[in-house]
C-alpha cells in the first residue's frame, strides 16, 4: 500500500493508478498512462518540482513517498507493457500460422512445345536414312526466295504466296525451299538435307497462321528417280501415321519441280467416306514434292545431266493437327497450359472429328 503523501492532486490516487495500468489493453493506452504520471507535465514530476516548497520536516518524508511512488508506478508500466506486447506477438504468430497439414502446391512441370515434338520426330525419322539438318535464314533476298526457284518476276505462282515485304528486295520467306537454294551453292550434289523453320505468309483463320512451320526435304544424286521419293515418302507417311492408310500421289505443280504431286491420305478421320475434314473427297492432302526442276540445279550451277534430285515440303503445324485431331492451328501459339502439357496429345484429341 503506497502513503498517498500531501501533493497529489484532489482525485488522484497512486493506488488507482497502478490498478488502471494493470487493465490497459493496448500498448497506447498504457504510453498515455504514463505520459500521464511520469511525463514531463505529470502528476508525479510536477510534484517532485514542487518538494522544495514545502516545510524541511514534510519534505523529507514527502520525498520517500514520492520516490516508492515512482517506483511503483514504473515497475507496473515495465511488466503491463512485456505482458500486452507477449500478448500482441501471441496474436501475430497465430494470424500468419503455417498449417502443415494442408496439401502442398505441386510444381508445374515444363515440356517441349508439341510443334517441338513433332520437328523432331521428323527430324529424327529422316536423319536415320541419312539427312542432314540445315537452316538458312528467316528474312530472305527474293533470288533466294523466288528467282533461283524458278518463280520469275512476273511468275503467277508469286500470287499464291501472300509475301510480307522487308524492303524492296528482302522479304520474309514464305516457305523453306530457299534452303535447297542455299544447300546446293554452299555444298553442291551429292546431298541429302532436311530443313525445318518458320515461314511467313499473309493469311489469318482456323487453319491459317501469318507464321508457320514447315519441313523442306531435298535429296540430289546420281539417278535419282521418282521411285525414290515415292517410296520414301509413302514410308514416312505410314510411320508418322501409325500405318496411315492408302497414300496417293496427286499430279500439281511447282515451278521448281518438273513432274510434280501432292500427296493425300485417305481421310482417317471418317475412314474414306467422305467428311467435313477431308471436304467429302475421302482425300486429305499432306505434302507438295516432286523431281527437281532442271533449271532450279542450273541456276546453283549444278550440271542437270549429270545429276537429278527431288524435294518435299510439308507444314508441321498441319501434320500435328492431322496426327491429333487438333481442330483450331491458333492453339499452337496461345500458350494455354492444357494444351502445352505433357498429355496434351491424349487429353486434346477432338473427339468431335
Ligand atoms: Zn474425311
Amino acid at each position: 500500500m503506497l502513503a498517498e503523501g500531501v501533493a497529489l492532486p484532489t482525485g488522484e490516487s497512486y493506488e488507482a493508478a497502478l490498478k488502471e495500468i494493470s487493465q490497459t489493453q493496448t500498448l497506447a493506452d498504457l504510453d498515455s498512462l504514463r505520459v500521464h504520471w511520469l511525463g514531463r507535465q505529470g502528476i508525479l514530476t510536477s510534484a517532485f518540482k514542487k518538494l522544495g516548497e514545502l516545510p524541511p520536516d514534510v519534505r523529507k518524508a514527502e520525498g520517500q513517498t514520492l520516490n516508492d511512488a515512482r517506483e511503483a508506478l514504473e515497475s507496473a508500466i515495465a511488466s503491463q507493457k512485456a505482458h500486452l506486447e507477449a500478448q500482441d506477438t501471441k496474436r501475430r504468430l497465430a494470424r500468419t500460422a503455417i498449417d502443415v497439414t494442408l496439401p502442398g502446391r505441386d510444381a508445374e512441370i515444363g515440356s517441349y512445345h508439341p510443334l517441338t515434338l513433332v520437328q523432331r520426330t521428323i527430324e529424327d525419322w529422316f536423319s536415320r536414312l541419312g539427312f542432314v539438318v540445315a537452316s538458312g535464314p528467316e528474312i530472305e533476298d527474293d533470288f533466294h526466295n523466288f528467282e533461283a526457284l524458278n518463280i520469275g518476276r512476273d511468275h503467277p505462282a508469286r500470287a499464291m504466296h501472300d509475301t510480307f515485304y522487308v524492303s524492296g528486295n528482302e522479304l520474309l520467306r514464305t516457305h523453306t525451299s530457299p534452303v535447297q537454294i542455299r544447300a546446293l551453292q554452299q555444298w553442291g550434289p551429292p546431298l541429302r538435307i532436311l530443313a525445318p523453320g518458320r515461314v511467313y505468309r499473309r493469311d489469318s483463320d482456323l487453319t491459317h497462321t501469318p507464321m508457320f512451320h514447315q519441313v523442306e526435304g531435298l535429296v540430289v544424286d546420281h539417278d535419282i528417280s521418282w521411285a525414290h521419293m515415292k517410296s520414301l515418302l509413302s514410308d514416312f507417311l505410314r510411320v508418322f501415321f501409325d500405318d496411315a492408310p492408302a497414300v496417293r500421289f496427286r499430279p500439281s505443280y511447282f515451278p521448281f519441280t518438273e513432274p510434280s504431286a501432292e500427296v493425300d491420305l485417305a481421310c482417317f478421320f471418317c475412314r474414306h467416306q467422305g467428311c467435313r475434314i477431308c471436304k467429302n473427297s475421302g482425300w486429305i492432302e499432306v505434302l507438295g514434292c516432286g523431281l527437281v526442276h532442271p533449271v532450279v540445279l542450273q541456276t546453283t550451277g549444278v550440271d542437270s545431266q549429270q545429276w537429278s534430285g527431288f524435294a518435299f515440303g510439308m507444314g508441321i503445324e498441319r501434320l500435328a493437327m492431322l496426327k491429333y485431331g487438333i481442330r483450331d492451328i491458333r492453339w499452337f501459339y496461345e500458350n494455354d497450359q492444357r494444351f502445352l502439357k505433357p498429355s496434351w496429345m491424349n487429353t486434346m484429341v477432338n473427339t468431335e472429328l
